[in-house]
């Protein structure tokens, strides 16, 4: 339920509205705005009875909100959040930022090689997993705490901050020593404790979507974030699955306006893995900042016939390259 305030309402009348929403059980939280101050109540499971609240003085209306999200609707928060990592700002709407590096951190050598390129190519953060959730056990589940320490070292001598996932709760105090942001993936977006223990935290969270999430789980999971105290959340479409099996995934890219449109938090497209193949990768960049996302995340690798995960979507440098040189045309060209 959300209550909105007269515009001339005064700081009296919305503290009493908060103790009233207190009263009922619930807890309020206010929402400054520019023209007026809008009370979001929290902890309802279902529909509040609002006529205590609409008989007291400076209420306008009361809206109620059937959805099982609050804090990351715009409804909440009519303006855009912004995520600010090491001074690049995610979600301004004034340039995207480009986050790229491997699928996994694999070697010293590997890691530095790939920052050193990616930075020089223009990104403006590394990506890498430490931690890989794989599909089967067999496959190369990552080097943990070493990979950290590569990425650490890689992110110090690029001067790129980075974003690495983290896959359970207990790694997260782990996780949040190294990174800069920490990455929630597709497989683990409704791991409800490790989105709890996220919320905790004071480093942003980049969530990626489900692979069969629905936007309104999505938006729930990133509530899980928020309701624990971390507004640091950037969500990001990664493709889900369809009837199609030409491609990985199916690149969702309506959900890039529809959530700017319900929510306030800033959106990413990640077209690796929404298409598992190095040649869509570039079109598909383009098309999501067409879309308006707020920036890209993509896997790159200096070899990657020879990457241990995800080498038929890893572009090649020579091929990050020449991508950042036209997705700059197209962003001067889209912010002009
Ligand atoms: C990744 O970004 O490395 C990853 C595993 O992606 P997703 O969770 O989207 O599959
Ligand atoms: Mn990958």
């Amino acid at each position: 339920m959300l209550i909105v305030m007269n515009h001339n309402a005064g700081k009296k009348q919305i503290e009493a509205i908060i103790k009233a929403v207190e009263r009922m059980g619930f807890a309020a939280a206010p929402i400054p705005g520019s023209e007026r101050t809008a009370i979001g109540v929290l902890g309802n499971k279902g529909y509040v009875d609002d006529s205590t609240v609409l008989a007291l003085p400076g209420v306008k209306e009361v809206i109620h909100v059937s959805k099982p999200y609050k804090l990351v609707s715009r409804d909440f928060h009519p303006r855009n959040t912004i995520v600010k990592v090491a001074g690049i700002e995610i979600g301004s709407g004034k340039r995207p930022v480009i986050m790229a590096g491997p699928c996994a951190v694999e070697s010293e050598d590997q890691i530095m090689k790939t920052a050193r390129a990616v930075k020089a190519s223009g990104a403006d953060m590394l990506r890498g997993g430490a931690f890989k959730p794989r599909t089967g056990p067999h496959t190369f589940q990552g080097m943990r705490e070493e990979g950290l320490k590569l990425l650490s070292l890689a992110s110090r001598e690029s001067g790129l901050p980075f974003v690495t996932e983290v896959m359970s709760p207990d790694t997260v105090d782990m996780v949040a020593e190294y990174a800069d942001v920490l990455q929630v993936g597709a497989r683990n977006m409704q791991n409800f404790e490790l989105l709890r223990e996220l919320g905790k935290i004071k480093k942003p969270i980049l969530l990626k979507r489900g692979m069969s999430a629905t936007i309104e789980e999505f938006l729930a999971a990133a509530e899980y974030i928020l309701a624990e105290g971390n507004p640091g959340v950037i969500l990001c479409e990664r493709g889900i699955r369809t009837f199609e099996t030409a491609t990985r995934n199916t690149l969702d890219l309506a959900v890039i306006p529809l959530i700017k449109e319900m929510s306030h938090l800033p959106i990413m497209v990640d077209p690796s893995h929404a298409t598992g193949r190095r040649s869509l990768v570039p079109p598909m960049a383009k098309a999501a900042l067409v879309a308006g996302a707020d920036g890209l995340m993509l896997e790159v690798h200096p070899d990657p016939e020879k990457a241990l995960s995800d080498g038929p979507q890893s572009l090649t440098l020579q091929g990050f390259d020449k991508l950042m040189k036209e997705l700059e045309l197209l962003i001067s060209f889209l912010g002009s």
